[in-house]
């Protein structure tokens, strides 16, 4: 028998669209991922990017203190270890998204752990296989697998991963490795300024390497990143190779001109890549419209109708903008409001 309604993804859009699907008697049923070694690299285990940050301090209702005792009560035995690791700070990334994930659970979500891997949105109901090889089909589906980091593709940056190369400053810009250390950030817009900002804090020095001679970024974001002496942006270069060891990880980078390709090194203790992101959005093999840069669209104003009547997406697979926890889980009630009216008026 076909599911009423299923989600894809299980960042805070997709466990919105649970909490709301589920209380609204549509049973869903949630594909949260696969925990597999190619979801660990790109970065696209179960739970989203929230599940690779350290604090969030700007989702509503969480805030500054020490909040351990509640997660306790809050969360299953198994992840009190969340809480006893807490940092007495309002809420962590993974926090946040285990207490959302209970909380689709505690109405009736089904949840499984596997990712959809293809399609068919042909006909109705809709078909979805997953990596494991169960087939579903559903009248709704709700499509909120995010977004994830981009690297530069090299094979020395891919060598040096989690040894001084990460693509989230927040998540790892205050491990003691990259401490009073210069340090390396890739990219010319605001994610690139916010990083190196932050970065500042706790390194060195931090060059900012930018493959034009002007930032993308916002005016105020570049000014503040101009105007902070522990900034240099490295102006017309792009990172040509990571350089490191076994004992050390990254010790620096090989800097090429885009103006006239002559070289040089520059010593650092780590590398930050913020180049934008890559909607998660590869097994919809097309079957909804994209945009150019492969987001889902959001076919009708103000609602997360997509291309196909019946699917909705939620969340950063159709958000380059915002691309905020709160406003993921704003749209992933709207998709899960959409469902349900739309179920309802196909007398489903
Ligand atoms: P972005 O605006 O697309 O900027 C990506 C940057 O990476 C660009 O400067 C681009 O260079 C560079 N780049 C792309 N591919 C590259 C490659 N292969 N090698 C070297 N450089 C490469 O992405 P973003 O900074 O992640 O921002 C995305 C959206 O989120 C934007 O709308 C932004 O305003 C928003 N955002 C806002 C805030 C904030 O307001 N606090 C913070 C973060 C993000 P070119 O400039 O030459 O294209």
């Amino acid at each position: 028998m076909a599911e009423h309604v299923v989600i894809v993804g299980s960042g805070p859009a997709g466990w919105t669209a649970a909490i709301y699907a589920a209380r609204a008697n549509l049973n869903p049923l949630v594909f949260e991922g696969a925990v597999t070694e190619e979801n660990r690299q790109q970065g696209t285990l179960p739970l989203g990017q929230l599940a690779l940050t350290t604090e969030v301090e700007n989702f509503p209702g969480f805030p500054a203190g020490d909040l351990s005792g509640y997660f306790k009560t809050a969360l299953d035995e198994e992840n009190h270890y969340l809480a006893d690791m807490h940092h007495k700070q309002g809420v962590s990334g993974p926090e946040l998204m285990n207490l959302m994930r209970k909380q689709a659970a505690n109405f009736g979500t089904r949840i499984e752990t596997d990712d959809i891997v293809e399609v068919d949105f042909s006909s109705r109901p809709f078909k979805l296989k997953s990596l494991e090889g169960k087939e579903v089909e559903a009248h709704a589906v709700i499509l909120a697998t995010g977004a994830r980091a981009n690297y530069l593709g090299l094979d020395s940056e891919e060598m040096y991963k989690n040894r001084g190369v990460s693509a989230c400053a927040v998540c790892d810009g205050a491990l003691p490795r990259f401490r009073n250390k210069p340090l390396i950030v890739v990219g010319g817009g605001d994610s690139a300024c916010e990083e190196a900002d932050y970065l500042a804090k706790y390194a060195s020095k931090v060059h900012i390497i930018h493959r034009r001679d002007e930032l993308r970024a916002s005016k105020v974001m570049a000014d503040r990143v101009l105007a902070n002496d522990k900034i240099q942006v490295e102006w017309n270069s792009v990172v040509d190779e990571v350089l490191g060891d076994d004992e050390n990880g990254v010790t620096g980078v090989r800097l090429k001109s885009t103006v006239d390709d002559s070289t040089r090194e520059l010593e650092a203790g780590g590398m930050f890549v913020a180049i934008g992101h890559t909607p998660n959005t590869k097994f919809l093999d097309g079957q909804i419209e994209l945009t150019d840069k492969k987001y889902a669209v959001w076919t009708v104003p103000f609602r997360t109708n997509t291309s196909v009547e019946g699917v909705f997406a939620a969340g950063d697979i159709a958000d380059s903008y915002y691309r905020q926890a709160v406003t993921a889980a704003g749209t992933g009630c709207m998709a899960a409001l959409d469902a349900e009216r739309w179920l309802a008026a196909q007398g489903i």
